[in-house]
């Protein structure tokens, strides 16, 4: 299957019936296909509203959830982005449509390769993929005017609160259990953090340390 007229058309039309709204961000997801983030078995769901497994035993987001997450970021063309959480390389893909530098980071080796040959086809040149343990940021690339953070720990990592610039916005799940998790939105002011709460979600856990394959 590929991305044709047809295929678009019903992959925008799923993400607007479940609230992915702004308009750029759609312009985004519908100029970078997913096809190519998933691999083997799964390539014929690609288009399809669901998460789907990729190697290391994680999973490529669901596309709405991709776009809500990315709306919720209100990114701007000047924007520096810290993801953690490279995964396929697709939300960091969506990203680099919309900001200026996109700094993505992921346990797994094997996962930061595979994302930055794909980055390196669809010259993708604004995003940098490191190994790391996305859980302290990365001090030398910070402050970041945005966070977004695409596995599930139990509160926002103190590092990334502290790479936040003000004014500055992170996106990250948060939650104990793997069933009970919500996406928030924490907004850094001249004063401290501000926190909304978007909706629930469920993502694979925030995990400490590199992967032993990496
Ligand atoms: N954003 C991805 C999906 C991410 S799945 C995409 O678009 O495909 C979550 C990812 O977070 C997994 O690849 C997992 O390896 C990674 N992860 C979990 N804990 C991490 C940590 N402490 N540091 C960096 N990456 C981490």
């Amino acid at each position: 299957m590929s991305f044709d007229a047809e295929a678009k058309m019903q992959f925008l039309f799923a993400l607007r019936s479940r609230g992915v709204t702004d308009s750029a961000v759609l312009r985004a997801m519908e100029r970078i296909d997913r096809g190519h983030f998933v691999k083997g078995y799964f390539t014929d769901r690609a288009y399809e509203d669901m998460p789907l497994p990729i190697a290391c035993g994680q999973t490529i987001s669901q596309p709405s959830v991709v776009g809500i997450m990315t709306q919720a970021l209100q990114v701007s063309s000047r924007d520096k982005v810290l993801e953690v959480g490279t995964g396929s390389g697709y939300q960091a893909a969506i990203l680099s449509q919309l900001a200026r530098r996109i700094y993505t980071v992921d346990r797994h080796r094997r996962l930061v390769t595979e994302a930055k040959l794909v980055f390196d086809q669809l010259d993708l040149a604004n995003i940098t993929a490191f190994t790391a343990d996305g859980s302290f940021g990365l001090p030398d690339q910070a402050p970041f005017d945005r966070i977004l953070v695409t596995a599930a720990a139990e509160d926002p990592p103190g590092p990334l609160l502290a790479q936040l610039r003000i004014g500055g916005i992170m996106v990250l799940p948060v939650g104990q259990s793997d069933t009970v998790q919500h996406l928030i939105r924490v907004t850094r002011t001249e004063d401290g953090f501000e926190y909304d709460e978007l909706r629930p979600v469920r993502f694979v856990p925030l995990v400490e340390g590199l992967a032993k394959d990496s």
